[in-house]
């Protein structure tokens, strides 16, 4: 074993073998480092929550109670009772994960703080309620997205790294876990993070629950969401009325959201009579709360973390983006129509002053979004490239 230190958490994780494919996976009990961004942005987000949970005034710090399903070494829950100050459990149901989180909990002096659990999650989540879930699962969350609905009071946070599934490039896989069809196409990180959110919008409305998303991001390795949970089933009903389905032209590019659950679509596309393709049943809805992006920054900025510049950027692309599915790819537009790519804030700032709503989007360097149709933003990337 290794000592390593997180923020202010010092964890101990085993040392994986030397020649292992993927390290984290070879060695007795789970340990990412490449996650720390993920779980720096946690402990900032979880802060940023649990501050307006206390605005309320309907409970204290005390009774906050936040659950690790997933926990490994024990590393995200010990830094939430350790950096956040509220009440962690963590649990996982390797035996070695349990013993290495109990010794976790000694070496931060966090034993009144926390509690330690070998379970399996579902069978945890569907006897305790906690205010806020996490999970972050081996691949799909999709298995446990029922228990961790059942039991999440205020907020649910969950972690898919199946990002093929999700995405559209293991498209059966994706079907079985999400109950849902998506597009390979360039957008596809968008639609993968769309495919979650209607996951999970679903299985909270099951229980009588509707959610808002306070902050969503995807990278290549991974998705992950902050959802508020609602209670009622007006919430329910309300949430679901953002899910529908995205129609994608393979000719031209076009796409466009059609809201419902049963809908009626036309086949052909309304810019160039091509048979569309459709994705769905998608969430369309909003994928962060602006305010709330705010709230996360500020946090960042208190926290002492090794990522701070690195989460604030993301964060603050994520709360700058434009809310509407799904965003566009300069570097695709460019190849269909031949023509040279210009600098994104150049296109930004010229979307704009043909008068159309414009921002780059946290999903990749290259894309952007605009309420501008595809026909006047390929006219405008032809003259800027002229
Ligand atoms: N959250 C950890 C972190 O940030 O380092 C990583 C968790 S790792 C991806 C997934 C963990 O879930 C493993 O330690 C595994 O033993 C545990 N696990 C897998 N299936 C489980 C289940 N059904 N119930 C409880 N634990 C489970």
């Amino acid at each position: 074993c290794k000592t390593i230190v997180e923020g202010t958490t010092k964890v101990s994780v085993p040392v994986p073998p030397p020649d292992a494919t993927f390290p984290p996976s070879a060695a007795p009990v789970f340990y990412n480092p490449e996650m720390e961004l993920n779980r720096d942005i946690n402990v900032a987000t979880t802060a940023a929550f649990v501050e307006r949970l206390l605005s309320r005034k309907e409970i204290s710090r005390e009774e906050i109670r936040y659950v690790d399903a997933f926990s490994a070494s024990g590393i995200r829950g010990l830094r939430i009772a350790g950096e956040v100050g509220i009440h962690a459990t963590m649990n996982d149901w390797s035996p070695d994960a349990f013993e290495m989180i109990k010794e976790n909990i000694k070496i931060n002096g966090l034993e009144e703080k926390t509690m330690a659990t070998r379970k399996n999650a579902n069978v945890l989540l569907h006897e305790q309620k906690f205010h806020i879930v996490d999970i972050d699962p081996f691949g799909t969350p999709s298995p446990f997205l029922d228990a961790a609905s059942a039991s999440a009071q205020s907020m649910l946070s969950v972690t898919a790294t199946d990002t093929a599934p999700l995405c559209g490039a293991h498209l059966n896989s994706g079907i079985r876990k999400y109950a849902a069809i998506p597009l390979n196409t360039e957008y596809h990180s968008e639609m993968g993070l769309r495919v979650l959110l209607g996951a999970c919008a679903r299985e909270l409305a099951k229980h009588e629950k509707g959610m808002l998303p306070l902050l969503s991001h995807v990278t290549r390795h991974y998705v992950r969401t902050y959802l508020e949970v609602l209670p009622g089933t007006k919430q329910a009903d309300i949430t679901l009325k953002s899910m529908g389905f995205s129609i994608h032209c393979p000719k031209c590019g076009f796409r466009g959201p059609v809201y419902g659950v049963a809908v009626h679509i036309e086949r052909e596309c309304p810019i160039c009579g091509s048979f569309t393709r459709i994705a769905g049943p998608l969430w369309l809805g909003p994928l962060r709360e602006s305010e709330f992006c705010n709230e996360v920054i500020s946090e960042l900025e208190v926290h002492p973390l090794n990522t701070t510049e690195k989460a604030k950027k993301l964060i603050t692309f994520c709360r700058d983006e434009l809310d509407m599915p799904m965003f566009y790819d300069q570097h695709v537009i460019c190849k269909e129509i031949g023509t040279s790519a210009t600098g994104m804030e150049t296109l930004i700032e010229a979307l704009k002053a043909y008068g159309f709503e414009a921002s780059r989007t946290h999903f990749s360097g290259t894309s952007f979004k605009t309420d501008a149709p595809l026909r006047e933003i390929k006219k405008i990337i032809m003259a800027l490239s002229r």
